[in-house]
């Protein structure tokens, strides 16, 4: 049983006969799942190593740390979590009791990407199960030892008909998505997306959709550039700039820029050396094709530190731009790599003609110890969700959702929003026998209207 449909078929009939319904068989599964994943915690990092030169360290705090903290939050939590949930019941259709009954979709397809390639096929996987339903995985093509490793994984725990994941690229996502799922989870480009939403709809089969875009990063001149400087570079750098919601450029007050561009230079050199090539601690960029992409859009721009590139081993160095046009080739796409453009503005309206340029972005940063300016930003921008004086940590709480709106993605999850992005909520009134209240019967009356009038203004 290896073809996509005979695999659908036999986690259709599975779903059906009830199995995944029973929270301890989930509890089980995710259980193994967590042996398994902590068994092969060494071989996790060498294949992230291997794939893109990823540090032990990073691997730990981006990838296995957070797969490990879900996994224990959801063992912990289930039983809670399934539970259906009693609401108040109306007036106006007593007597009766009322509930929220979480229950699975059936058939779920995720589509991974490459950048995080352990958490990002991990952690909905594990809250796709949770929820009770059957999964099929495709992990990305471009990170072949860690797809290998989650395929081995999965295959280790997982009967067939509860998981299994089918390795390949486009093709095989297009084979995937011909078919009929009953939820689609899907992490990746803007344009990809599109591709899926397209094939979701024909079904109309529910989404989410995990996208990126161009994530700002507005600084102004009330903070302290040393440590602003100090997390801007962890978090730009971090896996190569390799990441949705990395700061995809900055927007810095015209007054504070140059020092504060000297503050940058000095921590990317404290923090990766003279010579970022021989650090362990900086990835490389997935592949040639992304290297070679990532060197041409460096052409036309004013690079003011950094700027070396080594195709061969997929080298970027981290760079930083000064001042890009809004629609040159650097600042058009997510730049999804280790070059930071620098802008200045001088009042907001600066600002906005920046950020409403592009379309809305999955994440928004702003460094200020002007509370109104952060408030007045926060509230004036639509962005997927943001953090006001650091970058990406609004990914490492799992009680926050985390998704993206208009062109960054729909739909969220992260902890206990994952376990529920995958659960339909039925809701279920079971009413009373012992009265019968006959006002809503005919013949209607005019009586019985004003009563029920008179309800529906009480009650309703
Ligand atoms: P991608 O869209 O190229 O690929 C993602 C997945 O889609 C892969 O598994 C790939 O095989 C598959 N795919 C590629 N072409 C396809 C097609 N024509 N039809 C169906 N499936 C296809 O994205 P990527 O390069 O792997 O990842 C980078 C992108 O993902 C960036 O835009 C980034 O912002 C985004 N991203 C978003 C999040 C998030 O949580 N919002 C997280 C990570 C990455």
């Amino acid at each position: 049983m290896n073809n996509i449909s005979d695999i659908l078929s036999a986690q259709k009939t599975l779903f059906r006969s009830q199995k995944t319904k029973d929270v301890n068989y989930r509890l089980k599964l995710l259980k193994s799942l967590k042996t398994e994943i902590v068994s092969r915690e060494q071989a996790i990092y060498d294949a992230l190593k291997k794939d893109f030169n990823k540090s032990e360290f990073e691997s730990f705090i981006s990838e296995y740390g957070l797969v490990i903290s879900e996994l224990d939050l959801v063992i912990n939590n289930l039983k809670k979590w399934v539970r259906p949930k009693r609401i108040k019941s109306s007036m106006l259709t007593f007597p009766s009791k009322d509930y929220i009954y979480k229950v699975p979709y059936g058939s779920v397809l995720i589509i991974g990407p490459w950048n995080y390639p352990f958490l990002l096929t991990l952690e909905p996987l594990i809250m796709a199960i949770a929820a009770g339903n059957t999964v099929v995985l495709k992990p990305s093509e471009l990170t072949k030892n860690t797809s290998n490793l989650v395929a081995d994984i999965i295959g280790n725990v997982f009967p067939k008909e509860v998981a299994v994941s089918f390795q390949g690229g486009a093709e095989v996502a297009t084979d995937l998505l011909a078919q009929k799922w009953d939820y689609i989870f899907f992490t990746g480009s803007v344009p990809v997306g599109k591709i899926v939403a397209k094939a979701a709809a024909k079904h109309l089969t529910p989404v989410t959709l995990e996208l990126g875009g161009k994530t700002p990063c507005i600084i102004d001149e009330t903070v302290n550039l040393k440590l602003t400087a100090r997390r801007i570079v962890w978090g730009k750098f971090l896996n190569g700039g390799q990441t949705c919601i990395s700061a995809d450029y900055l927007i810095v007050k015209s007054s504070i820029k140059d020092a504060f561009v000297d503050i940058l230079k000095k921590e990317i050199s404290r923090v990766y050396g003279d010579n970022p090539k021989d650090s362990k601690d900086f990835p490389r960029i997935i592949n040639r094709k992304n290297t070679k992409r990532l060197e041409g859009v460096l052409n036309d721009v004013d690079v003011v530190f950094g700027g070396d590139t080594d195709i061969d081993s997929c080298y970027i160095a981290p760079t930083l731009v000064n001042e890009p046009l809004l629609d040159s080739k650097l600042m058009s796409d997510e730049i999804f790599g280790p070059i930071l453009p620098i802008l200045s503005y001088d009042s907001e309206t600066d600002i906005e003609k920046i950020i409403w340029y592009y379309e809305k972005p999955l994440a928004f940063y702003v460094f200020s110890n002007n509370k109104h300016f952060v408030e007045s930003t926060l509230n004036k921008f639509e962005f997927g969700g943001g953090v006001v004086n650091d970058l990406l940590i609004h990914f490492g709480n799992h009680r926050l959702p985390f998704g993206g709106v208009g062109t960054s993605g729909m739909g969220a999850y992260h902890g206990k929003h994952g376990f529920d992005t995958f659960s339909h909520n039925k809701s279920i009134i079971k009413r009373g026998n012992w009265t019968d209240p006959p006002v809503h019967y005919a013949p209607y009356t005019k009586k019985k209207l004003k009563i029920l009038k008179k309800m529906f203004k009480w009650f309703g």
